[in-house]
């Protein structure tokens, strides 16, 4: 399968509410901020910058949500970063910043799909599965952990007797609810996202990769056609960036995720499989997460690899796995396969930092990704506004890096796709 600068055949891209046609890039323009990749981050960046009052201009080597942002799981979950990993380094002010954080993090996309209307299908309700009683244990430490720090939703261990009202699957032992995390079409909101920032004056330019950046005191950012001046450049192109400023190369790791959506099921079957149409994902190091969408398919998510290749065949691998979960799903056709790039930051901590004091990036959110991006976002906008705090913990750590940013073959480095194990205890 070839990446085109047109969206991936997914099932999201097959079911956009409308598609985005953004000029690109001639010519000059002039602006307060230009941020670069058009996923979440660069969006929310943009939004939040918007919201502030700021005049910015948005910079898209393909459509808005082409990367990950359009192509993921769906599934919202809280958590920024895992608190252990913080608490090592800071003490306990950072650490109740960053809790804050992690639930901030999804309760930004739900108030943004409530401000701007934005129609992607937002269900709340999430369940984790558990396979071995380790997980299980973990369950029930985190629900009690969090009631400590006053954690705002609500949280439910469901034990194997009644996990079949919330599962129709053999294949697990336990399982925990959260109301507040839940499920949605990404694709749907990145667009929603980007019409809000252009509705507040933003100007979105796509097909239009960002080839160079001058740094300097009026940084110009250069596409093959124009160059925006700008006082402030973002830079959001995650596991997309390539080359693009030498500077952040081997900060992150490329990893292909993998995703198959099977034909709308029966409403009878749908309810049997998940009826209370929760997200779910279980704990294994190469998880398998999955939902229904709204027409009543079965997404499918869970593969993982490093060779930066996309699978010819990815419903091969990944077909046998959900037949795993749902044997019922026999004789379902698979009618979509599509993989992306996930940006994996080796010790699991999204990085932010600047380069020659006004170019930010964020980036590395090692798999979990759609609540996460959207507190970078903010957390660039608000730097960009003079408000440092929460930024700054987040510059202060120093990332390893790999030689010229590589894609690595090292399996080991899919502990960085656990998002689902925020054992932060939070
Ligand atoms: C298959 C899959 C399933 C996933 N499932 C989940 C899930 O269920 N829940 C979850 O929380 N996370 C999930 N993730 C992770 C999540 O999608 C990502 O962490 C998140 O979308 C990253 O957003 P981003 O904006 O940083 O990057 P991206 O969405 O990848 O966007 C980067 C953008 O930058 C653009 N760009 C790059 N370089 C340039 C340049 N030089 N000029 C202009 N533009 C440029 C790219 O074209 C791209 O559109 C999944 C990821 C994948 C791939």
């Amino acid at each position: 399968m070839k990446e085109t600068s047109e969206h991936t055949q997914s099932y999201y891209a097959a079911t956009v509410n409308q598609e985005t046609d953004y000029p690109r890039l001639q010519g000059e323009q002039h602006c307060d901020v230009a941020v670069v990749g058009g996923g979440f981050t660069g969006v929310s960046a943009a939004l939040r910058l918007a919201e502030l009052g700021y005049d910015v201009v948005l910079l898209e080597a393909c459509r808005i949500g082409w990367g990950a942002s359009g192509r993921n799981g769906g599934q919202l979950i809280d958590g920024f970063v895992e608190i252990e990993r913080i608490e090592r380094r800071f003490g306990t002010d950072t650490v109740a910043i960053v809790r804050k954080m992690n639930v901030e993090c999804s309760q930004i996309v739900v108030d943004n799909i409530q401000r701007y209307g934005i129609d992607c299908d937002l269900k709340l309700g999430y369940l984790d599965v558990g396979t071995k009683p380790r997980d299980l244990a973990y369950f029930q430490e985190l629900i009690v952990a969090r009631k400590a720090h006053n954690y705002p939703h609500e949280m439910e261990f469901v034990p194997q007797e009644t996990l079949k009202n919330y599962i129709g699957s053999d294949r697990y032992i336990g399982g925990l609810i959260n109301r507040g995390n839940g499920h949605l079409h990404p694709l749907n909101l990145c667009i929603g996202e980007a019409r809000a920032a252009e509705g507040l004056g933003t100007r979105i330019f796509e097909q239009s990769p960002v080839v160079r950046i001058h740094h300097g005191e009026r940084p110009r950012v250069e596409t093959a056609g124009g160059v925006v001046h700008a006082k402030k450049v973002v830079l959001a192109g995650n596991a997309y960036l390539g080359k693009t400023e030498p500077k952040l190369a081997g900060t992150v790791i490329p990893a292909g995720s993998f995703m198959i959506a099977t034909e709308p099921l029966s409403a009878d079957l749908a309810h049997e499989l998940l009826p209370e149409d929760m997200a779910c994902c279980d704990q294994r190091i190469g998880l398998d997460y999955f939902r229904l969408s709204p027409d009543k398919r079965m997404l499918f998510g869970g593969l993982c690899n490093y060779s930066g290749k996309i699978p010819n065949d990815i419903a091969a691998t990944l077909r046998p796995k959900m037949l795993r979960v749902f044997p019922q799903l026999e004789s379902a056709r698979i009618d979509f396969e599509w993989g992306g790039n996930i940006a994996i930051s080796i010790y699991r901590i999204p990085q932010m930092g600047r380069i020659e004091g006004n170019t930010y990036y964020a980036h590395g959110y090692s798999g979990h990704g759609v609540a996460p991006t959207h507190m970078a976002g903010h957390v660039v906008a608000d730097m960009i506004d003079g408000k440092s705090d929460r930024f700054e913990i987040f510059e202060q750590i120093k990332h390893l890096r790999l030689p010229g940013g590589k894609w690595f073959a090292n399996p080991a480095l899919a502990l960085g796709m656990g998002y689902h194990r925020f054992k932060d205890l939070f």
